[in-house]
């Protein structure tokens, strides 16, 4: 299968990291009602966000929406996330956490 962007084979298209590369992704905890946190991940463009939201659900141990391209996550994860997104492939430039 080609890439629909830039027409190359999967194994030669580098679309995605390319994509990667020119994100920021926002990471921040909020507190809701009744004092529960979540954890909201941000700037997720043209990425599968529902696949990184299944990874980081199973990674995390909690459950997670995602609502329109934003990721929300049941706790306070904000002090693990980057290294596992880092491990997805992000670079740490990329990620911005607000702790
Ligand atoms: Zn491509």
């Amino acid at each position: 299968m080609n890439c629909p962007k830039c027409g190359l084979p999967e194994e030669l298209c580098v679309c995605e990291e390319m994509t990667r590369e020119a994100q920021r992704i926002r990471v921040r905890s909020d507190r809701r009602k009744y004092g529960k946190m979540v954890t909201i991940v941000d700037g997720l463009d043209e990425v599968d966000t529902q696949k990184i939201a299944k990874d980081l659900r199973q990674k995390l141990a909690c459950g997670g929406t995602v609502r329109d391209e934003r990721i929300e996550l049941q706790g306070n994860h904000v002090s693990k996330i980057k290294d596992i997104l880092m491990d997805m492939g992000f670079s740490e430039e990329m990620i911005d956490l607000n702790l």
